[in-house]
């Protein structure tokens, strides 16, 4: 499948945002029961927070998705949103899941608490797995740098070796000239797509559509319509 940049940074982001949700719900876990003691008919539930290092864990870890998301919003390359939003989201996932199993397997036992596991851890697992999960997906997800035109962009008809162009008279065109565009600060060139610089940008006097001089000179030796606004182009 094909997509463009834009659509590649826009799914980073939807994943990343999932990623940073679920930390948070995973944060949120620890007011929950996650430790139900039963110890000669008292019965006594335990927070998450009770535990300090799964406190510890699943708060730095819960907040690292969301830190990921902060960072990615400033940098601009595909790449570094995906490592950022990646890395972070599964590196926090890793430590949001070492929470529950920490309080599970070690601390349970060493305080030498009876009983069974509550709501809250469970929910814990859960969401600490879907946010490794998430990072590893945007990981794992190769980069697609595909660019794909705009359907209405066509490419430039082949003409018989004999065409001439009709006569105005019979041709109600507009006709254009391709001329310097020295005012061009930034642009994209209509015919590659590709960023203009200063010294090669030329525009169409007809549309301002920007080219750069080699495309143009390419396109209108083959075909003398501009490709804006289908303008007659005379030399
Ligand atoms: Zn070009
Ligand atoms: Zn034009």
């Amino acid at each position: 499948m094909i997509v463009t940049q834009e659509e590649y940074m826009s799914r980073l982001f939807k994943l990343g945002a999932g990623a940073a949700v679920v930390g948070a719900v995973h944060i949120l876990t620890l007011l929950l029961g996650w430790y139900v003691e039963v110890d000669e008919g008292r019965v006594l539930t335990l927070t998450g927070y009770s535990f300090f290092e799964s406190f510890l864990f699943s708060t730095v870890g819960g907040l690292i998705a969301g830190l990921g998301l902060l960072i990615a919003y400033t940098l601009k390359k595909v790449y570094h949103v995906k490592n950022v939003l990646g890395g972070l989201a599964t590196v926090g996932g890793s430590l949001a899941i070492a929470s529950p199993l920490y309080t599970y397997v070690f601390r349970i036992n060493a305080l030498g608490l009876k009983g069974y596991p509550d709501i809250g851890m469970f929910i814990a697992i859960f969401t600490s797995l879907i946010q490794f999960t998430v990072g590893l997906i945007i990981l794992l997800t190769p980069i697609k740098q595909e660019v794909v035109l705009p359907t209405e962009f066509e490419l430039p008809p082949t003409l018989p070796e004999t065409y001439t162009v009709p006569p105005a008279t019979t041709r109600r065109r507009e006709v254009a000239r391709i001329i310097q565009a020295e005012d061009v600060e930034e642009g994209i060139c209509t015919i590659c797509y590709y960023p203009l610089s200063r010294e090669d940008a030329v525009k169409c006097s007809a549309c301002g559509a920007l080219f750069h001089r080699d495309c143009i000179d390419a396109w209108v030796s083959i075909n003398h319509i501009c490709p804006g606004c289908k303008a007659y182009v005379y030399e």
